[in-house]
C-alpha cells in the first residue's frame, strides 16, 4: 500500500528523519515506539502533506487503483480523497465550524472524487448515529464546533469516529491512546479492528503497551533520532515497556 524508501526530511536546514525505508501493505497494522523528538509525529505530518516539512531526498510511494504514485506529488487534498487519514496527536480547534457539518463535508468531498453517490443531511445523520452507537460516542459532541471545548480523550475519540466515517485505505494514528480512559481506549481499540477489517493499512504512533493487547500488530519499528533502529513483533513492545528505549542502539 506504501513504500517508503530512503526518506530524508528537513526543517529550516535540521535534519529531523534521515535515511528512512518503510514497507506497509494492504491491512497491515505497523507500530511505531520512540522517544520524545524522535521524528514520529514528523513522519505523520509528511505524509499527510504538511507544508513546514521539507522532504530533501527519497520517495514515498502509494498504491491508487493498483498502480503506485508518488505521493509527494499529490496535494493535501488529492492524498485524503485517494484514502489518507491522519489523526493528529493534537487534534486543532475549528471555531464557527460544527462537528458534523465538517464530517458531512469531508465525507462527500471523497464520495463525489472516487464517484460513489452523496449523502443528504438526512441520510448522514442515520449514518453517523450508528458509527457514534458502535463508538460510544457522545452524539451532543457532533453539533459542537470541531473540538472547540472538548476534553483531550475527547478530542482522540472524535479523530477515531472521523476515521470510521471517512473509512480511508491507511491510516496515521498518533498517539491515539493518549488520555483515554481505560472503557475509551476499549471502544477505541473496537473501532480500529472494525478499520482494519476494511482492509485499511495502519501505521499506530503509540507510547504504550496497553492498546497493543487489544490490536495485534503485525510490526513493531522503534523510532529514534529520526531512524528505525530495531524492527519486530509484539515481543519488541514488551521488552520496550520493561527496558526503555536506551537499551537499543
Ligand atoms: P515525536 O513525535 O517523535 O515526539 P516530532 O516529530 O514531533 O517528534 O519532532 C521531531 C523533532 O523535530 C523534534 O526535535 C522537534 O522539536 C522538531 N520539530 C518538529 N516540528 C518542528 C517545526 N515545525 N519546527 C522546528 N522543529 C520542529
Ligand atoms: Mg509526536
Amino acid at each position: 500500500m506504501l513504500k517508503i524508501k530512503n526518506l530524508e526530511v528537513k526543517i529550516e536546514d535540521k535534519i529531523i528523519i534521515q535515511d528512512l525505508s518503510l514497507e506497509i501493505a494492504e491491512g497491515e497494522v505497523h507500530v511505531i515506539m520512540g522517544p520524545n523528538g524522535s521524528g514520529k509525529s514528523t513522519l505523520s505530518k509528511v505524509i499527510a502533506g504538511h507544508p513546514d516539512y521539507e522532504v530533501a531526498s527519497g520517495k514515498i510511494e502509494y498504491k491508487i487503483n493498483g498502480q503506485y504514485k508518488n505521493l509527494l506529488d499529490l496535494e493535501v487534498d488529492e492524498r485524503v480523497k485517494e484514502g489518507v487519514f491522519l489523526s493528529f496527536q493534537y487534534p486543532v480547534e475549528v471555531a464557527g465550524v460544527s462537528n458534523i457539518e465538517f464530517l458531512r463535508a469531508s465525507f462527500n468531498s471523497i464520495c463525489k472524487h472516487q464517484g460513489i453517490p452523496e449523502m443528504d443531511a438526512i441520510d448522514f445523520n442515520e449514518f453517523v448515529k450508528e458509527k457514534t452507537e458502535q463508538l460510544n460516542f457522545n452524539e451532543e459532541l457532533l453539533h459542537r464546533h470541531l473540538n472547540v471545548e472538548l476534553s483531550g480523550g475527547e478530542k482522540k475519540k472524535n479523530e477515531i469516529l472521523q476515521m470510521s466515517i471517512l473509512s480511508p485505505k491507511i491510516a496515521f494514528l498518533d498517539e491515539i491512546d493518549s488520555g483515554l480512559d481505560i472503557d475509551s481506549l476499549k471502544t477505541t481499540a473496537e473501532g480500529i479492528k472494525k478499520i482494519k477489517k476494511e482492509k485499511t493499512s495502519l501505521i499506530l504512533i503509540t507510547h504504550y503497551q496497553r492498546l497493543l493487547d487489544h490490536i495485534m500488530p503485525d510490526k513493531i519499528h522503534i523510532f529514534k533520532n529520526g531512524k528505525i533502529l530495531k524492527s519486530g513483533d509484539k515481543d519488541l513492545a514488551l521488552e520496550i515497556e520493561k527496558k526503555g528505549y536506551d537499551w537499543v542502539s
